[in-house]
């Protein structure tokens, strides 16, 4: 047994990664042979993940908010607190809040042999974000 008590430090979304002021929590971190990564992510209105994937798929579970999110080549969905998107392993998207809005999302993965969690790619454009939601 570990108990971690509530020490760590809020972190910055990375620019790389995101656009927009994001802010990370840590809830759990890979060690002896778990897998399991998961964080509480607090994104502040119009801020989104960049395009990117996971190697083992990732669960996101809205807490707070109202956000949204896309996969590539399908529509942006309106996400709100007890949704729960699922995105395959591989599978190319971003997540993020909505443009007048906060959005708080647990997010879950298992990270892979070599211990990445994602694979990181363009930002999320303006255009991208605006496109109307399906839903
Ligand atoms: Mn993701």
């Amino acid at each position: 047994m570990q108990t971690t008590k509530n020490s760590v430090e809020t972190a910055a979304g990375p620019s790389d990664w995101f656009t927009g002021a994001v802010y990370v929590d840590a809830v759990a971190a890979p060690s002896h042979g778990s897998q399991l990564s998961a964080s509480s992510v607090h994104f502040t209105p119009g801020a989104r993940t960049a395009w990117h994937t996971h190697p083992n798929g990732q669960t996101i579970y809205v807490l707070e908010g109202i956000g949204r999110a896309q996969r590539r080549g399908g529509p942006i969905e309106v996400i709100r607190p007890g949704d729960r998107v699922f995105f395959e392993p591989g599978e190319e998207h971003w997540h993020g809040a909505a443009p007048n809005r906060f959005m708080t999302h647990l997010a879950m993965l298992e990270v892979d042999h070599e211990g990445n969690s994602a694979t990181w790619g363009e930002h999320v454009t303006d255009e991208e974000y605006d496109t109307a939601p399906a839903s």
